[in-house]
Parts: C-alpha cells; structure tokens; sequence
C-alpha cells in the first residue's frame, strides 16, 4: 500500500450523493466513461470533480483563458509544494509559477502528479495485448476538449491525475494502485485566475481496475 496514503486517513464513509451509476446528482454534470470535457472558471469559481462508481481516475489540466500557452506545471507544484501529492490547501502552479488555483476539498488525500494522461502511445507501449488498436485516451480526449479554447496538443503536459494512486518503493520502482475512492468521493479547486480545465474520465483500464467508469463534475460560479 501507499505509505503516504497513511498520512490523510479517511474521516468515515464518503460524503452522501444523490448520484448513482445510471445518472449524475442533481446539479451534476456526467462525464461519460472514457471521454473528457472543458469548463471556463473565473477566479473564485469552484470546479469539483466527482467519482460517482468508485475507483475511476480523473485528469484534470488547467490552462489560462487570456493566454491558453501558460498551462498547469506537476513539477512546479510538486517544487513549491515540497509534495508529490496535492490535498486541500495545496497550490496548483503554471509553467510561469502563478497560481493558477487552490484545492479546497479533497475527501480522498492521494492524486498523482508524476505521469502523463494516457495517450494512444501509452497504450500501443504499455498495453501490448491491444496490438496498436486504436483505443481512447485522455490524451486525446484533453485535445479536443481544449483546442476550440485554442489550447495546442504539444502545450497539453503532464496532469493532475486526481484519485489516481502513485508511489514509488525504496528503489524506486513505481506502483500503480486501483484508485482508494469509494462513490461519492470527490476533489474541488479554486480558480484564483481566469483558467479553462480540462477534466476527463479516464480511458485506461490498467488505472481504473480494469472498468473504466464516468466521472461528475459540478462547477459552483461566485458571479
Ligand atoms: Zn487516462
């Protein structure tokens, strides 16, 4: 197990959700499984990304809305944040270092900051079995949600991949753990700039236990 799930035991069940596996809660929005979309925040708007099945990985990127070339940096957060894992309170950074949001709930404690989203290499590499089929990907499905926000597919890097559980053992080997989310566990940011966030449902079955399930998003405006 993930030593450093240790360090953010879980406070009882997960919060109530009026969701199910068949429709998203009222005021919810479904991700399909294996697709992504993109919602536009303001400062202060609060994005919450939902796991309403369990065990199901969502990938989320920011971008700027005035300037889609400043987008989330992982290594900057992880530096700043002196962490390889976010939870609330924690800053996510741009490639610049402005802070491009807050998390401000986080009901799980373990989301990945090391790896890129799934892309149709990470499947043609890693998922020799699939023998080059085409298969869906985060990756693919981040581009064309953020590309009508003129975001270009080589400006789209590494994720946060939230409820997905990394770690790495004493030599450094990595491990990739079924998500610890039970449904109705759920992450929220804080926009401190205008940003556009990319979310999707993550498409690989390796990640998400092997059913690749939706994900709900709500979005809470202060304007
Ligand atoms: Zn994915």
């Amino acid at each position: 197990m993930n030593p450093a799930r240790r360090r953010f035991s879980r406070q009882g069940e997960p919060p109530a959700y009026d969701g199910s596996d068949d429709h998203p809660g009222v005021g919810w929005t479904r991700v399909a499984p294996q697709t992504g979309t993109a919602v536009r925040l303001d400062p202060g708007d609060r994005l919450t990304v939902l796991d309403p099945c369990g065990e199901q990985v969502s990938d989320l990127y920011l971008v700027a809305a005035d300037d889609p070339a400043e987008v989330f940096s992982s290594g900057r957060t992880t530096d700043y944040g002196n962490s390889i894992y976010v939870s609330t309170g924690s800053l996510l950074y741009s490639n610049r270092s402005r802070v491009l949001a807050q998390v401000v709930e986080d009901t799980v404690g373990v989301h990945d900051l090391t790896l890129t989203p799934c892309s149709q290499d990470t499947f043609d590499i890693l998922y020799p079995e699939l023998r080059g089929a085409q298969h869906p990907s985060c990756f693919a499905n981040l581009v064309a949600a953020l590309g009508p926000h003129g975001v270009d597919p080589d400006r789209i890097g590494s994720t946060l991949n939230v409820f997905m559980d990394v770690w790495t053992d004493d030599r450094g080997e990595l491990h990739i753990d079924a998500p610890p989310t039970r449904p109705g566990d759920r992450f929220s940011v804080e926009a401190r700039v205008p940003v556009v966030a990319g979310v999707t449902a993550c498409s690989a079955e390796k990640s998400n236990n092997g059913v690749c399930t939706p994900i709900d998003l709500r979005v809470d405006r202060v304007g």
